[in-house]
């Protein structure tokens, strides 16, 4: 079976709030090269903005850091998109995907951003070494072309 790596982005952008939309259209248009359906793109841009947003929220708390974001294509028609920051890192990455799980005080999150990724993609893989980095991987076989 096919499945080789036929295209690469690589992108790295500070861990604001304004970078979200940015990043969720940027990996969106890069996706678009392999005619998703509309469905599948509002998927890849709601899981990537999930991501994205708890590098932002979580990661680096008080201070100043990047988003690193790889996405590969696949000749097999599989996206796969890396998040990554260098922040606090996460000590139970089992108990955090755990729907309502949070650590947020504030009232404003509800807990969802990984369950809300897994619905929406294929696989989730989250690693992290506490201290330095968390990584999320989101993979995604987008449905064979129609042709006519
Ligand atoms: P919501 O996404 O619904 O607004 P949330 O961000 O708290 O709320 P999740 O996205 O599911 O929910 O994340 C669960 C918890 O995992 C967070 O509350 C936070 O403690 C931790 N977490 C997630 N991403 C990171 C990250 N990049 N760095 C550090 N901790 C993280
Ligand atoms: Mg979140």
């Amino acid at each position: 079976m096919k499945n080789n790596c036929i295209n690469k982005l690589q992108l790295t952008l500070p861990a604001l709030s304004v970078n979200e939309s940015a990043a969720r259209a940027i990996v969106s248009a890069f996706c678009a090269q392999l005619n998703p359906t509309i469905e599948e793109i509002a998927d890849i841009k709601c899981a990537v903005s999930e991501a994205v947003t708890n590098c932002i929220v979580h990661a680096y708390r008080e201070k100043q850091g990047d988003i690193y974001i790889t996405v590969r294509i696949f000749d097999s028609r599989t996206v796969k998109i890396e998040i990554k920051d260098k922040g606090c890192g996460i000590e139970d990455t089992e108990l955090v995907k755990t729907p309502l799980y949070t650590t947020d005080q504030s009232g404003e999150r509800s807990g969802m951003g990984f369950a809300v990724m897994e619905s929406f993609m294929d696989r989730l893989v989250l690693k992290s070494v506490p201290g330095k980095y968390t990584k999320v991987t989101l993979s995604k076989k987008l449905s064979p072309l129609e042709l006519s």
